[in-house]
């Protein structure tokens, strides 16, 4: 079976610097807010190009805490729209919602699946206030002209990098463009720590110093508590784990970004719709192809044990626990979501299996 994730293959090439990391935290004594956090921070930070991070316990805490900190600064009020993607993952839409704010869907654009800038700019009101692209699939979104669009609109921009660490477009990278972005460390990210863990980027001072102490029951000072925060923290060993995994992310982009090229290069089935050649601006999370049967081609591939995913396939809008917005019509998302297939792609993948699969799908 070629799965669709090994995260044990990933993982074991570090096996012994993960584990040296881990016993240093044991030994330490020391497990929450501590050395380790402020090392991986000052490197993530550095990585982005930002002059802040900010750890946090997940990706989710890591859009809400920005949003509950412009709540805070008085930047944002009940009932303001933020313009997100249809095709997002859920955790996006919940930061929103959770934060008293209105959610406003955004088609994305066929090609690069990412939000359209033109949708963006029609999609705008009186209550909007934020724009919060998401980098779906590892290819950052359109950021020049969306900045552009943002400070035109007087908006501010939350970038949404749980899938994109490390991509860029103009040299400058994710997590550096708008007036905030949020990281996921999940296990199966591209930057993946051993457990739950995310981070805030910023470049601004002030909403640095707030998201860290909302982050931590709203305290600056110990037992003091100057606002109603939440307790969501970015732990030791979590950030042992991943300052050992930050080192190898480029070299493993490069091996994503040489898979894609290879099945770009290998599917010529006519059936199948290839992802753009963006590999200057994707660090591909996912390899993601469109067809018209799609149900067939997994079951075709399962059957030929080859493990795919579909991302995602039940829109947020679309969602039991979102009933207020399933009446709702967003035809591109609606279509794209019987048609996408994920095909696996990680480090450590060989081309052996990159071939395989390559001429399963062309003899489809
Ligand atoms: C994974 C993900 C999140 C949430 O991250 P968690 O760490 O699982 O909370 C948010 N947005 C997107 C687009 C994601 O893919």
């Amino acid at each position: 079976m070629i799965k669709f994730l090994d995260l044990q293959k990933i993982n074991s090439q570090y096996e012994h610097e993960l584990k040296k990391a881990c016993e240093r935290v044991i030994d330490s004594g020391w497990y929450i807010n501590g050395e380790n956090l402020a090392q991986f921070e000052s490197a993530f930070a550095n990585y982005c190009g930002a002059n802040y991070c900010i750890g946090t316990g997940n990706g989710l805490d890591a859009l809400r805490l920005v949003l509950m900190a412009w709540k805070e600064m008085g930047k944002l009020k009940d009932g303001d729209e933020v313009l997100v993607p249809s095709n997002t993952f859920i955790a996006s839409v919940i930061a929103i919602s959770e934060t008293g704010l209105v959610p406003v869907f955004v088609e994305p654009s066929e090609d690069s699946f990412n939000m359209s800038p033109g949708l963006i700019e029609n999609a705008i009101t009186s209550k909007t206030k934020v724009i919060m692209p998401v980098h779906l699939y590892g290819r950052i979104c359109n950021m020049p002209v969306i900045c552009e669009i943002a400070k035109r609109n007087d908006l501010l921009v939350l970038e949404d990098s749980a899938q994109a660490h490390g991509a860029m477009i103009q040299g400058k990278k994710a997590g550096n463009w708008g007036d905030a972005a949020a990281f996921s460390y999940y296990p199966g990210k591209n930057l993946g720590a051993l457990g739950d863990a995310g981070a805030v980027t910023t470049n601004d001072a002030s909403l640095a110093t707030l998201i860290r102490a909302m982050g931590n029951y709203g305290s600056v000072k110990k037992y003091q508590h100057k606002y109603i925060g939440i307790n969501s923290r970015l732990d030791e060993m979590q950030a042992a784990m991943l300052s050992v995994k930050l080192k190898h992310l480029n070299h493993e982009i490069q091996q994503r970004q040489e898979i894609a090229k290879q099945y770009i290069a290998g599917i010529t089935n006519p059936k199948i719709k290839l992802p753009e050649n963006s590999s200057e601006e994707s660090v591909w999370h996912l390899f993601v192809i469109r067809t018209d049967r799609r149900d067939a081609l997994q079951q075709y591939l399962l059957e030929n044990n080859v493990q795919t995913l579909i991302h995602y396939p039940v829109a947020p809008h679309q969602q039991e626990a979102y009933k207020k917005y399933n009446a709702k019509c967003l035809p591109i998302v609606e279509k794209m979501q019987k048609q996408i297939l994920s095909l696996p792609i990680y480090p450590g993948m060989s081309q052996l299996n990159v071939g395989k699969i390559i001429s399963l799908i062309n003899n489809y």
